[in-house]
C-alpha cells in the first residue's frame, strides 16, 4: 500500500492543469464555496483545502466534476443504466469503467460488454472505457475524484463498504458515492438476468433490447443450437 502512494500521487500530479499556486477565481465546486478574488493562494488553501483539490482538475471552462462508475457489467442491466442517469445529474462526466481482469469468469468478453454499454448509453457526458488494474490508479489517470457504486439492498452494503474504505486507504482523495436505483430495479442483477436467460426466460423487462438478444444468442451457442461466430 505504501508503495502505491507515490504512484497514485504521481498520477494525481499529472491532473494539474493550472500552474501550481495559480487559482481560478469565481468558481464554485462541490462545496458551493466561492474563492475570494483578493485572497492569496495560501489563504485559499488553508480555508478551502477541498476546493484546492478540485482546482487541480480545473478545465478551461471551470471545474470538471468527473466520476468513475466501475463494474463488471456482465451484461449491463436497466439497474446499471438507472445508476448512470442519476450519476449524470451529479457529475459533469461519468466514466463507466468495465473491469476487464475480472475474476468472476464473465459470460461476455470485455469487447462485448463495452459494445453493449456503448449501444445502451445515449448521454454524451458518459464515456465507456475498459479498466485494468487498480481502481484508484484508473481514477487518478482519468482525473476523477469520485467513484459511483449502486446500492440495492443491505446485502450489497458489507462488500461495498469494505471496498470504499480500502479505496480511501489507497487514495484518501477518492470519495465513493452510493446511489440507489428505482425501487423496481433493486432486485435486479446481472447474475439473475443471466440465470433467467439461461433457462429460456424473457429478460426484456430488465435489460436493453440488444442485451436481451445477445443473451439469447449466447445461451443458444452454449447449448450448441447456433454455431459461434469465428
Ligand atoms: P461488480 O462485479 O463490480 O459488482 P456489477 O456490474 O455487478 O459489478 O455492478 C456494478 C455496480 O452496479 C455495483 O456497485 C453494483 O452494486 C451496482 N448495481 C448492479 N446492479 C444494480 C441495480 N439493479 N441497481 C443498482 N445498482 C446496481
Amino acid at each position: 500500500m505504501t508503495r502505491l502512494r507515490p504512484v497514485v500521487a504521481r498520477l494525481r500530479r499529472g491532473r494539474r492543469r493550472t500552474k501550481p499556486g495559480s487559482y481560478q477565481t469565481g468558481f464554485t465546486g462541490l462545496t458551493g464555496l466561492k474563492a475570494q478574488k483578493k485572497s492569496s493562494p495560501s489563504e485559499i488553501l488553508s480555508v478551502f483545502s477541498r476546493v484546492e483539490r478540485q482546482a487541480q482538475c480545473v478545465e478551461p471552462f471551470g471545474v470538471m466534476r468527473r466520476a468513475i462508475y466501475p463494474g463488471s457489467f456482465d451484461p449491463v442491466t436497466n439497474g446499471h443504466l438507472d445508476v448512470i442517469e442519476r450519476a449524470c445529474t451529479l457529475f459533469d462526466q461519468v466514466i463507466v469503467a468495465v473491469a476487464i481482469n475480472d475474476q468472476k469468469q464473465p459470460l461476455f468478453a470485455p469487447d462485448e460488454r463495452l459494445a453493449m454499454l456503448r449501444r445502451a448509453i445515449r448521454n454524451s457526458n458518459v464515456r465507456v472505457a475498459p479498466m485494468e488494474g487498480l481502481l484508484v490508479e484508473f481514477a487518478a489517470l482519468e482525473k476523477a475524484h469520485a467513484v459511483v457504486r449502486g446500492l440495492r439492498a443491505i446485502s450489497d452494503f458489507e462488500f461495498e463498504f469494505q471496498m470504499a474504505l480500502m479505496n480511501r486507504k489507497l487514495d484518501p482523495e477518492i470519495e465513493t458515492i452510493f446511489l440507489m436505483p428505482k425501487e423496481e430495479y433493486t432486485y435486479l442483477s446481472s447474475r439473475i438476468v443471466k440465470e433467467i436467460a439461461k433457462l429460456g426466460g424473457d429478460v426484456s423487462a430488465f435489460v436493453p433490447p440488444p442485451v436481451a438478444k445477445a443473451l439469447a444468442k449466447k445461451f443458444r451457442i452454449k447449448l450448441g443450437e447456433v454455431a459461434p461466430i469465428t
